[in-house]
């Protein structure tokens, strides 16, 4: 196995994921649809989901933006899909301290989500790479399930 250091490893997941994001563009019919944008970088994301009870059965994201913001929200919709409301935002949360550097992020837990851990040093990119997972947090308090 090639060992990747956490830079290495943080532009080529990125880039793979901006450039061919997974679960883009509308999802319908959907629950809940919401739309924001991050003022500072010019990225926008609106984000549908789709509930089955509890479960997050399907989940799209449509936007425009920076690679950061794009490629966070791709890996936050492949992650995040077929996981309860509550363990969707608990997720949501684990990526928001590590983001803001008060936490390490826990690999087993995040997986390929650890290398977002790559944008702490630009802080400028935190929004960006936060976008979609507070767009998520509010969807999910929207849809009364988390
Ligand atoms: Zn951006």
């Amino acid at each position: 196995m090639v060992h990747l250091s956490l830079d290495e490893l943080y532009k080529e997941v990125i880039l793979d994921h901006y450039r061919a994001p997974r679960n883009k563009g509308q999802l319908d019919p959907h629950d809940i649809a919401l739309e924001r944008n991050n003022p500072l970088c010019g990225d926008e994301i609106e984000l549908f989901l789709k509930f089955d009870g509890d479960e997050l059965t399907g989940i799209a994201f449509d936007g425009k933006g920076c690679s950061i913001s794009q490629a966070s929200a791709s890996m936050m919709t492949e992650k995040v899909k077929g996981l309860s409301a509550k363990d969707a935002a608990g997720l949501a949360e684990s990526i928001k301290s590590m983001m803001a550097g008060e936490s390490e992020g826990d690999q087993a837990t995040l997986g390929d989500l650890v290398s977002l851990k790559g944008v702490v040093k630009y802080p400028v990119r935190i929004k960006c790479a936060l976008l979609g997972w507070n767009t998520l947090v509010e969807a999910l308090e929207e849809s009364g399930k988390s």
